[in-house]
């Protein structure tokens, strides 16, 4: 029985509810940290992306808008929230001991297989590009996913 009910607009990801659960599974021994979007800059081709942040000085976690899109799972979306609370936790260095934690997620690999099958859609090109981001020297605050 079609045109009854609109179709539903493209889906897109509540991420309060994402970032409650990713406290509430990991880490509610700590108060649960402001998550939001950031500001969607309209480029059509990156050479880098920013997936999350987190702001040493005000605690926010910042996730990059690019991924409020129905083609980006849920799961990757908290394993970039996960990523950020952890530098909440453990302070900004991706040392050993943060790589430790980061395998606790409980779809780490998941997550690792997806950004390295999607990077480029997220990039929006399909040009070769690097797939590591290098880490900030200048900025330590900031997190790179
Ligand atoms: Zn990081």
């Amino acid at each position: 029985m079609p045109g009854l009910f609109p179709l539903p607009v493209a889906t897109h990801h509540h991420l309060e509810s994402l970032a409650a659960e990713v406290h509430r599974t990991y880490f509610h021994k700590y108060p649960p940290l402001p998550v939001r979007w950031g500001q969607q800059i309209s480029r059509k081709q990156r050479r880098s992306i920013r997936l999350g942040s987190y702001n040493h000085a005000t605690a926010e976690v910042r996730i990059h808008p690019s991924l409020n899109a129905p083609n980006v799972p849920a799961f990757f979306i908290q394993s970039v929230i996960y990523h950020e609370y952890l530098h909440h936790v453990l302070g900004p260095s991706h040392n050993r001991r943060f790589h430790a934690h980061e395998r606790r997620f409980r779809y780490h690999r998941e997550s690792q297989e997806w950004i390295r099958r999607n990077l480029l859609m997220l990039l929006g090109t399909r040009r070769k590009i690097v797939r590591s981001v290098p880490e900030p020297v200048a900025a330590p605050q900031m997190a790179l996913f």
